[in-house]
Parts: C-alpha cells; structure tokens; sequence
C-alpha cells in the first residue's frame, strides 16, 4: 500500500478534485472539512500525510497549521499545507507552525505528488530505521553513547561569486556554523576525500549549469558514497513547479523558491540537519547492535555467530593466494573443577584474562573467537604446519606458566590448556573442506585431552 492520505478542506469541490488525483494515484485516501473530524479521522484511522488546505491571514494559517500539528502530534504523521501565499513570509509561517511543506495555488500536480512521494519516502526510511533499532534494544543493545552535536557540515553549490554571496550569508547567519561555498563540479571532484557533509544546498536558480547537468548533480551526489547520506536543498527559479518536482524525484531532500529569504532558508536547513543526525544517530545504533550480535559479551571476542562467514572468507582467500590456513580449537582443561573449587564468578574472571592472553599474543589478521563455555577458536592466515604448531605451544606455555589473579584475595589459579591443530594443504572448492578442518581440530584437542592434557596435538592429515 503506498499510504494513506487525509485531505482537509472546507470546500467540497476542492475535496472532490484532489481525492479523484490521489485515488489516481493509488493513494487511500479520507478526506474532512472541519478540523474536528481530522481529529477523529487521526484518531482511528491514521493517515501517513494530511494534505490541508489552508485559509486567511498569515496569522491565521498559521494558527490553523499549529493546531492540526498539535492534534497530530501523537504520531509522526507528515503535513502539507496548500493554498499558502508564493511569499517567503507566508511559507515561514505555516512551516515554523508545523507544517513539512507549503504549496501555492493553484496546485501544480506534478509538483504535489512528487512532494507526497518526497515525504513518504522520509517516513518509510525512519521507520525502517526506527524498527532496526527497536530490534538492537529488545535484544539489549541499547544506545549508550550520548548524540554527538556538533556544528553542521553545510556547503552551498553554486556558480554565484563567492564573496557575494547572499545564500550562503543567510545561511552562516541562521546556523551560526561555517559554510563552504563551492562550484558545484569541485565537490564531485572531492568526492573522493573524506570530508562528510552534512547539507548541500544547490543553487540551481543561478545561471552557469544547464538544467541536465543540475539534474545530474542531484542524482550523482545522491549515488556516490562519499555524498549519498548528505541531505540536498535544491534553490529553484520562482514559478518552475515541473522542475522542482523533478529535483525531488531525483533525491532531493527538499526545494525552496530563489525568493526565500534568509529566515525560510534557515528553517529549512536547520530541519534537513535535524533529520540527518536523526539518521546517523539510528545508524549507528543499529551498527553497534550488529557488532554486539557477534561479540560475546564476557570477554568480547568474537562469537561463534561470527566465526562461520569469516571462516568461509579465509578459506576463499586460502584457495586463492594458496596459502596454506590453520585452526586451532583450544579448551581449558578441568575448568569444571576451577569453578567448584574457586567460585563461578572467579571462573569467569580466568576466561576473562585468557582471553585477553590469546588476544594480545596473535597477529591483528588471526581470529580469535569464543565457541562457547571454555573453548576458544583461533584461525591464522599464512601459517605452515610448523608454524602453527610453535604457535599453539606458545599460546599452551603462555596460559600454564603463569596463573590468574582473580578475586580480591587475589588467588591465582593455575589453568592449562589443551590444543588440536588442522592445516590446510590446499584447500579443496567445497564449502564442507572449512567444517571438514574444524572437525579435524576438534579431534585433534580431543586426542591431546586423551593424551593426558596440558599440551598441542597436531590433526593427522595435518602433519
Ligand atoms: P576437560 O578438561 O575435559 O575439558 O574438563 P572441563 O571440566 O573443562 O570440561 P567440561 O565440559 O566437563 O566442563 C566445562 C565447564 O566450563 C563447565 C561449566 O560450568 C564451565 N563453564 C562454561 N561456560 C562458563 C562461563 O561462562 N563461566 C564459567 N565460570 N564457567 C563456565
Ligand atoms: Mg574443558
Ligand atoms: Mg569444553
């Protein structure tokens, strides 16, 4: 379903029009004349945008924007006011009273439906947003770092000589923060660096790029990597509805007219910046549940949930460069008994320092994992049979030469481990030969358990 629209306007011709366009465009769609029965329609029904028609004074609409906002304000339901006046005054009021964006009569459809999808398209990246991160909460990654809020990485685009610049002086003005002006070329050129901007604002109501080329621009720094999470305020010529409709279909953020001034052109950057932090901040809630969905939350190494893909990426880089790879599955010996005797949490502590053992003694491209309760997989990249085994031993003596303090006694237990080894000669194709390895690995720590403990055994079609 493309969404759910609710017009409000007192005029029933008007109601009749715009619903017969809505519904062309496959829109469900209610529609009210008072703002009584908007409230109730809201109330049970609610819709994904109200497209409102407003009347009077400037202070009048915008006493009628406030009050649909305020009874809207339950759910983030996105509001277009139409019938405000072409002048930035008018504009400013109904948007600073709530609205998400104005439009003038008479109606320009392309226009309209292009701002309906602009603002849908918002809704449905927050929601997807907001629900990955519901789903980082309930499984108890919750956001711990603070926002950041810092001052806005805005540049203007534009042909207009630098210093001369009004946009880009209303702008400083009304954001209090630096903003770079740039020919709009030069910041495709730069795309490469890492600078991340915040805002572009493209100046596309001043002569020097051909409509294409403007065109272009917008979708261009909508694809690249570097520009693609920017959000874009496209400048337009007054007057030019099908080309404003147009830069919103491309994937820009929002259009303002040429005759805004400075206080609806900061409204409107500051609300694009506002929505970006949003962004980014939901973001990296989300890229942090995914680093706790594969971290083991004790000792922080990797978990087995991890192992598995990045086992199979080593592989393929084996089979390629036709290096050799080891596995080593390592268990701690009698760990049953430590717990017993010292204490659960003490135990802990032991897996907790082992860990941090294993970690600090590889090469940053080995892996290091925790499989579960006391036993731990290493990977190493590179490693000859012989290498891996004067590895293994030197992780065996790190562990059993010197014991762990744990407790406020400070107790230190002695632990050893065993270890079973598996290299690959050449790794066949199929995706079995890195379980078959693991499964070598494992009888090998089984044989060096059988064998007494405390020691390396090396898997047979290894050696
Ligand atoms: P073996 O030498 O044969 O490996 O003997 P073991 O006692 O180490 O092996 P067993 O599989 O019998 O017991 C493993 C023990 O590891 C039992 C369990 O209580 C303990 N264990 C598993 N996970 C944790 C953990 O997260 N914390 C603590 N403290 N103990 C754990
Ligand atoms: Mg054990
Ligand atoms: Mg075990």
């Amino acid at each position: 379903m493309p969404g759910r629209i609710l017009i409000v306007d007192t005029v029933a011709t008007n109601r009749i029009v715009l619903k017969a366009k809505m519904l062309a465009a496959q829109y469900v769609v209610d529609s009210c004349a008072s703002k009584a029965e908007a409230t109730a329609l809201i109330a049970n029904n609610r819709p994904d945008l109200i497209l409102m028609n407003l009347s009077g004074t400037i202070e009048e609409q915008r006493r009628q924007c406030q009050e649909l906002r305020r009874s809207s304000s339950a759910a983030p339901i996105s509001i277009i006011a139409v019938g405000v006046a072409d002048t930035s005054k008018a504009r400013f009021a109904a948007l600073d009273a709530g609205a998400d964006d104005v439009l003038p009569h008479p109606i320009n459809d392309a226009l309209l439906l292009a701002r309906i999808r602009s603002l849908l398209r918002v809704r449905s990246t927050s929601q997807e947003l907001a629900l990955r991160d519901g789903t980082s909460r309930a499984l108890g990654f919750e956001e711990k770092r603070a926002a950041f809020e810092g001052t806005a990485r805005v540049v203007v685009l534009t042909h207009a000589n630098p210093y001369n610049c009004e946009l880009a002086a209303g702008l400083k003005a009304g954001l209090r923060s630096t903003v770079q002006i740039s020919p709009p070329a030069d910041v495709l050129m730069s795309a490469g660096e890492n600078v991340v901007h915040d805002l572009f604002v493209v100046d596309a109501a001043v002569h020097g790029m051909g409509q294409g080329e403007l065109f272009g621009l917008v979708s261009d720094l909508r694809s690249r990597a570097q520009t693609r999470l920017g959000m874009q305020l496209v400048i337009v010529p007054q007057n030019t509805p099908d080309i404003a409709a147009m830069f919103l279909d491309l994937g820009a953020d929002d259009v303002a007219p040429c005759n805004c001034d400075a206080a609806e052109i900061t409204l409107r950057a500051k609300r694009l910046i506002a929505r970006k932090r949003q962004h980014d901040k939901l973001r990296d809630t989300v890229r942090n549940g995914l680093n706790a969905a594969v971290t083991d939350p004790l000792t922080g190494l990797f978990n087995r949930r991890y192992v598995e893909p990045h086992l199979a990426r080593l592989a393929d880089q084996s089979r390629k460069t036709g290096r050799e790879l080891a596995i080593m599955m390592i268990d701690i010996d009698h760990f049953k008994s430590v717990n017993d005797t010292y204490g659960h949490s003490a135990g802990d502590k032991v897996l907790v320092a082992l860990a941090n053992r294993l970690r600090e003694n590889l090469r940053a491209i080995d892996l290091v994992a925790r499989m579960g309760g006391e036993e731990f997989l290493i990977a190493m990249p590179g490693t000859s049979v012989t290498d891996a085994r004067l590895a293994a031993d030197r992780l065996r003596e790190l562990v059993n030469t010197k014991p762990f303090d744990v407790g406020d006694d400070h107790t230190a237990i002695r632990v050893t481990v065993s270890v079973g080894v598996a290299v690959s000669g050449k790794l066949k194709a199929e995706s079995s030969a890195i379980s078959k390895m693991c499964d070598q690995a494992d009888k090998a720590l089984y044989a060096a358990k059988s064998a007494g403990r405390d020691q390396v055994a090396m898997s047979h079609s290894a050696a």
